[in-house]
């Protein structure tokens, strides 16, 4: 019975990749972690994929036959026809690596690789947050801004792949910080976990600034974006500033994804949305003054409920997609 049928969902990280297996309701069964091993030009990643799917049945004495693919989450831009990764430096790979046809060949499974915040995205939608909708928009505020866009059930790529680089919206046009990505200003210069600590410090450096994240900063040399976020709660006005000039940001931004798009749901997912409320907070409040009415009326903001779950459910869901299941 395919129902009762498992799918391996991958995903891969520069240090770590993540394995589950999952049944078709989405639901996660077995999952584990195995180093990435970045040597030998990233010869290894696929085989080690293929050994601890292949261990990992034998240990619950399951045949490779309870496996109907492999779904795969990796990080940069992919040609979604061959399954070939155009650039990744940090897995040692060269230019060009045909990541689908390497894992098919070792596994003998059909396998279907999508970009890892696309993935995200798919996973909070099967099975997450936007459980039951068919155009969400997610957004991860982590070490960078990741987004992925699903429209009518599907992921919205962009005539080069690049769709849904939420991250890089400008939000700040003339003498914003500089960008990873070249430009500057850009949403993840403010609203990831790096670009709330360069406010943070910007501001300790020449402000004589009082409360506990300054205290913080006067005894470690610097903070963390959770420190700015304990900081506000226990009623540091300084670190609420911050968090306001964030929510800011992006509840502009947002907005303006929402006037373009009105999904029925807006994902926050990522460490920086591990703040909660006192960022949503913000976040919403901006993003109704900026949002068009009929927008505002339907499109909500939600926080992503997976965590990092959300990358091997949404890889896992390419297969069910595949298979037509
Ligand atoms: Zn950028």
């Amino acid at each position: 019975m395919v129902s009762e049928q498992w799918i391996a969902g991958v995903d891969l990280g520069g240090t770590t990749t993540k394995i589950a297996f999952i049944n078709l309701n989405g639901e996660i069964l077995h999952k584990w972690e195995i180093p990435t091993d970045n040597s030998n030009e990233g010869q290894n990643i696929t085989k080690n994929i293929a050994n601890a799917i292949n261990q990992k049945l034998a240990d619950l004495n399951e045949q490779k036959t309870k496996l109907i693919g492999i779904g795969m989450g990796a990080p940069g831009p992919i040609d979604y026809e061959t399954g070939v990764v155009l650039n990744v430096v940090n897995l040692g790979w060269k230019d060009n690596f045909p990541l689908q046809d390497s894992l098919h060949s070792l596994t003998s499974l059909p396998v279907v690789i999508e970009n890892d915040a696309n993935c995200a995205a798919l996973g909070e939608m099967w099975n997450g947050a936007g459980k039951g909708a068919r155009d969400i928009v997610c957004v991860t505020l982590g070490t960078g801004v990741g987004g992925g866009v699903i429209a009518n059930g599907d992921i919205v790529r962009g005539i080069n792949g690049a769709a849904g680089e939420i991250g890089h919206i400008t939000s700040i046009p003339f003498g914003g910080a500089p960008c990873n990505c070249g430009k500057s200003g850009c949403l993840e210069t403010i609203a990831s976990a790096t670009g709330i600590v360069r406010l943070a410090k910007d501001e300790l450096l020449k402000a004589e600034t009082q409360g506990q994240l300054a205290v913080i900063f006067a005894a470690n040399g610097s903070v963390t974006a959770k420190d700015v976020f304990d900081s506000a709660r226990n009623g540091d006005e300084f670190a609420q500033q911050i968090i306001q000039e964030v929510g800011f940001h992006l509840g502009f931004v947002l907005a303006n994804i929402a006037n373009t798009l009105n999904p029925e749901m807006i994902v926050l997912g990522g460490g920086v949305s591990r703040a909660g409320d006192i960022l949503l907070d913000k976040v919403n409040t901006n993003f109704s003054n900026f949002a068009f009415s009929a927008v505002k009326e339907s499109t909500t903001l939600a926080l992503a409920t997976l965590g990092n779950d959300a990358g091997v459910i949404g890889a896992a869901w390419l297969i069910k997609n595949k298979l037509n299941l």
